[in-house]
């Protein structure tokens, strides 16, 4: 039997669909990308915004047309707004968390379709985080450890949808992070919504998260086999110096920190519920700056939310200027369903919001620029991640992961680290050349 798949979202739905993997092949299923040959439909769900959920919504009203003509089960997980939830419950024959995805096959079984693994009993299956993932890459994988969220930051849906922070035994992640090095993976992402408040929910009794860095850095140094450990996101409300100061300590733990400032203005901030100041996270920075000053720095930025005016967005401006990002995902403000902000006014049009974007993308670049520059001459070890768009050079990720592409006479594996010389930059990639593995 086939099954079909739909992951819509962020990195947290991709990683919970590397698990339904694994959960369909123990159930002796294939997995097929074309969804009329399948016997099994199902979607991993975003609430972030509304066209994914109408996506949701279009796929199941075809589906249940099919329905007329052959027997299909269909499935919807993931991120669901309790409103969706209730209308998916008329509409699909399974409505699911994503922490049940080890029930599934006794879900399935009610159906009449009987599994090896659907003979079990729950408790015979496990729980979510015992299943072990698919991973869709033979050198980067991604570690959840975490779910859900308790910071409310009032333009987003996620801790009505994922539910409260959750932090999984760190004896499993480490567990799950051992195996990976052994296969060979190079570079792995703990995954969260808030991965820097992990442990926070078990004080005392699990460890805090610069605790859980420090024992994978322990067990990169024990390692013969190199990788780079990233995070994604961290929250600057919890970034304590311990956390940068861990990082700063171990090799594997890679330089680059992807750090949400949102906005640059107080007021905004406060309005959006982050519950810091641009001090504060400048203070973050400072330290970032001082421990590790060859790291790199992410950021989100959202503009044009709820009140923002000429002088607030002067102040995102100026602090991104001042801090000088290496990438920033800037994002038009619109409002989520489900999220406080969704019902307040969202006057400033769609213009203006692509123009204050167009003005912050202008400052990250030349920012990004610069620090690119002073790579020049330089030899920096490279992830190899493919080849260029026209195939005639290598493209690979630096540890801060800027991009660079560089020219070799060998060929070399997507996978595999590589030096390589930095000979250019155009903006905020870098152009380089093979100098040895
Ligand atoms: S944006 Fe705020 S509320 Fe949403 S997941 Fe991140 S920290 Fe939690």
């Amino acid at each position: 039997m086939k099954y079909y798949v739909l992951t819509l979202g962020c990195h947290m739905n991709m990683s919970d669909s590397e698990r339904l993997t694994t959960v369909f092949t123990n159930m002796g299923f294939t997995r097929t990308e074309q969804e009329e040959e399948a016997d099994i439909l199902g979607i991993i769900a975003c609430s972030v915004r509304q066209k994914a959920i109408d996506k949701v919504y279009s796929r199941i009203h075809l589906w249940n047309k099919w329905k007329k003509d052959k027997s299909l089960i269909t499935f919807v997980t993931g991120c669901l707004l309790d409103d969706d939830r209730k209308k998916f419950l008329k509409t699909f024959d399974l409505v699911f968390e994503t922490n049940d995805i080890a029930g599934l096959p006794e879900m399935i079984s009610q159906y009449g379709v009987v599994t090896p693994t659907g003979l079990k009993g729950h408790h015979e299956q496990g729980e979510f985080w015992d299943i072990n993932p698919s991973y869709d890459s033979k050198y980067e994988a991604f570690i959840p450890i975490q779910n859900g969220c308790d910071k409310f930051c009032t333009y987003c849906a996620v801790p009505y949808t994922r539910g409260r922070e959750v932090s999984r035994p760190s004896s499993e992640i480490l567990e799950e992070l051992k195996c990976l090095v052994d296969k060979g993976y190079k570079s792995i992402t703990l995954l969260g919504q808030n991965v820097n408040s992990y442990g926070l929910d078990k004080k005392g009794e699990e460890l805090s998260f610069a605790g859980l860095l420090e024992e994978i850095g322990k067990i990169g140094e024990a390692s013969d086999d190199p990788f780079w450990l990233y995070f994604t996101s961290p929250h600057p409300r919890d970034m304590t110096r311990d956390v940068l100061e861990t990082m700063a300590q171990y090799k594997c733990l890679a330089k680059q920190i992807h750090l949400p400032l949102q906005s640059g203005d107080n007021e905004i901030l406060q309005k959006m519920n982050r519950n810091h100041t641009l001090a504060d996270y400048r203070k973050i920075v400072t330290n970032i700056r001082e421990l590790m000053p060859e790291a790199t720095l992410f950021t989100d930025i959202i503009v044009g939310f709820t009140g923002e005016e000429g002088d607030h967005f002067e102040n995102t401006r100026r602090a991104m200027e001042e801090i000088g990002y290496n990438m920033a995902f800037i994002a038009c403000y619109s409002p989520r369903p489900g999220a406080v902000s969704s019902r307040w006014d969202d006057k400033i049009t769609m213009d203006e919001k692509k123009r204050r974007l167009h003005v912050l993308s202008d400052v990250f670049i030349k920012s990004a620029g610069r620090f690119n520059e002073k790579l020049i001459g330089k030899t920096l070890p490279v992830l190899v991640t493919g080849t260029s768009r026209d195939g005639s050079r290598l493209a690979g990720l630096t540890e801060g992961k800027i991009n660079i592409q560089f020219s070799s006479d060998k060929e070399i594996k997507p996978g595999s680290f590589v030096n390589v010389r930095v000979s250019g930059s155009t903006g905020i990639s870098l152009q380089g050349e093979f100098s040895g593995e």
